[in-house]
Parts: structure tokens; C-alpha cells; sequence
């Protein structure tokens, strides 16, 4: 596989959990810097990679850093929580990481999944810095998209994690399909707080991406494009269709229409009203192969 062939440019959100995911003793630091080496190492030279630090907890149990049974796990120990609480578990994976980084080459930027107080942004973004790599945090939390602001001075990137800032901004379990009708990231309220990031961060000139799902669809990219989002990372299958999609129309018409659903006050309604403008923009056919959200 070679990189310098593929439309991708970089990675958006190297989830490192996936590699570790049934391992009960966790591996060291040496073999954490193979296998992030794997990955790394078809970039080098081309783009650059977003390291996630584990995201351990809640949907994504990790058997060696098992937790103790907790009643409500999406707002327990998840994430940057399990990390900070387990100093050596995080340094072995930066050490891992900046190893992989050094022996590639690849240009590596490592972000936290599930911060949601400056106080663990910086303590995060200095242990990565000192290791000489570029440090920023996941937008997961609506404390951090409400204070975005003020993550600036600590970070040099946020990345906006749109499914669990949708479940935590609508407080609805993305993966309980009780309340599924509920899950929707067209609703305002996500929609404005994505544009409060954005708007924030380039005000200050840090580079702002998001890596949820509402990246790879179609008409959800176009919006977040629209708010002048720097990059949507998304998986390889929606690549093709994003990108044909961001061809064919021109910037003033999805700037109109990110101003027109910004006024809208039910998340449906904008999903709905987005499909029928870009069905008659002639994206009809884009549209109808997308994916569902989550
Ligand atoms: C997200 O929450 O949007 C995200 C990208 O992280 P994950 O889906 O892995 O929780
Ligand atoms: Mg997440």
C-alpha cells in the first residue's frame, strides 16, 4: 500500500484502542511502537497522522485497563479519565508513540479522547509536547465546545469528535436504540456548537477538524466545509463520495444553505431541508449511496 497513490492525505483519527482491544496484559511501550509504526510509516512524507490516545471505557471496553463496574459508563472513567488515573498506562503509550514517530519519520500529532477540563488538557498537551510532538484535544465534551476559547492557549489543534458530542449535547445514548430517533447531529444545537468551535479557533489560527461520522456524509460535510472546517477525516469507503460531493457545488451555495438551516430550530426538519436542496443541486445520486449516521 502505498500512500502517494490513495486520495487520502494523512489520517484524521488513528483510533489506537482498535489494536488493543482484546489484549488482556498491556503491551509495552517497545511493542505499542511496532504497531503504531504500521501505521505511521505509509505517511511519511505525505500529510500527517492524528494519534488517539486510548479511548478505554464506556463502548470501548479494553480488557487490560478493565474498570470496575459502573452504572453509568458514558459519564464514568472513559478516556483521557482512565489515562490520567493510570500515569504509567499513558506514558508507555506516548513513549510508544514518539518512538513510532522518530523511527518513520511520519509527521504525528496526538490527541485525547474525552477531556473535558482545561486542567487535563494541559496536563495531557505537556506530557506530548515534551516528547516533541504537536498536542491537541478531542471537542467531545460540551464543556470544551462552550470554553473553546480558552483551550486555545493550550492546544495546537482540536479535533471535533461529533458522535459523542451529539450524545452528550442531546444527552441520548448513541447506542441505544431506544432513543436512536433522537440521535441526530443536525440538530441546531450541535450545528451551532460546531460553528462556536470553529469560529473560535480561527480567531486564534489553530487548525480545527472533525472526525465524527458527520464527516464522511455528504450533506453533513458540506455544512461543516461551510463553517470552514480545515479537514473532515472520515473512513476510506465515504472518501470517494465526500469529495465528489465538495467538487460539484460551488462555496456560495453551501454557505446559503449552512445560513439557512443556522436558523432552524428542529434537527429533522434540517436534515430534511439539506437532502432536497442538494437532490435539486443534482447530488441526488451521492446522497442516495450515503451511509446513516451512527
Ligand atoms: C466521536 O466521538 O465523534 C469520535 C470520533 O470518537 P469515537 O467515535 O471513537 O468515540
Ligand atoms: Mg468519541
Amino acid at each position: 500500500y502505498s500512500a502517494a497513490e490513495s486520495p487520502v492525505q494523512g489520517v484524521g483519527l488513528f483510533r489506537t484502542e482498535l489494536c488493543f482491544l482484546d489484549r488482556s496484559v498491556e503491551p509495552s511501550a517497545e511493542e505499542q511502537a511496532d504497531i503504531y509504526a504500521q501505521v505511521l510509516e505509509p505517511f511519511a512524507g505525505s500529510g500527517h497522522v492524528v494519534v488517539r490516545t486510548l479511548d478505554a471505557g464506556s463502548d470501548k471496553p479494553v480488557a487490560f485497563a478493565t474498570l470496575e463496574d459502573e452504572e453509568n459508563p458514558a459519564l464514568g472513567v472513559r478516556g483521557l479519565r482512565l489515562a490520567l488515573g493510570n500515569p504509567g498506562l499513558l506514558h508507555r503509550q506516548l513513549d510508544g508513540i514518539a518512538e513510532a514517530a522518530r523511527r518513520t519519520g511520519a509527521e504525528t500529532w496526538v490527541m485525547a479522547p474525552m477531556v473535558a477540563t482545561l486542567a487535563e488538557a494541559e496536563d495531557f498537551c505537556s506530557q506530548v509536547r515534551e516528547r516533541g510532538l504537536r498536542a491537541g484535544v478531542m471537542v467531545e465534551v460540551p464543556s470544551v465546545a462552550l470554553l473553546a476559547d480558552r483551550f486555545l492557549d493550550v492546544v495546537d489543534f482540536l479535533s471535533i469528535g461529533t458522535n459523542d458530542l451529539t450524545q452528550y449535547l442531546l444527552a441520548v445514548d448513541r447506542n441505544n436504540r431506544q432513543v436512536a430517533s433522537l440521535y441526530n447531529s443536525y440538530h441546531p444545537a450541535v450545528l451551532h456548537a460546531i460553528l462556536h468551535v470553529v469560529e473560535q479557533a480561527h480567531e486564534e489560527g489553530v487548525p480545527v477538524s472533525v472526525c465524527g461520522e458527520m464527516a464522511g456524509e455528504v450533506g453533513s460535510a458540506l455544512l461543516l466545509m461551510a463553517m470552514g472546517v480545515n479537514a473532515l477525516s472520515m473512513n476510506a469507503s465515504n472518501l470517494l463520495k465526500v469529495k465528489a460531493a465538495v467538487r460539484q457545488v460551488k462555496a456560495s451555495f453551501t454557505r446559503q444553505l449552512l445560513n439557512e438551516v443556522l436558523a432552524m430550530d428542529n434537527g429533522e426538519v434540517i436534515a430534511a431541508y439539506v437532502d432536497l436542496q442538494l437532490d435539486k443541486a443534482g447530488l441526488g445520486e451521492l446522497l442516495r449511496n450515503r451511509k446513516a449516521l451512527v
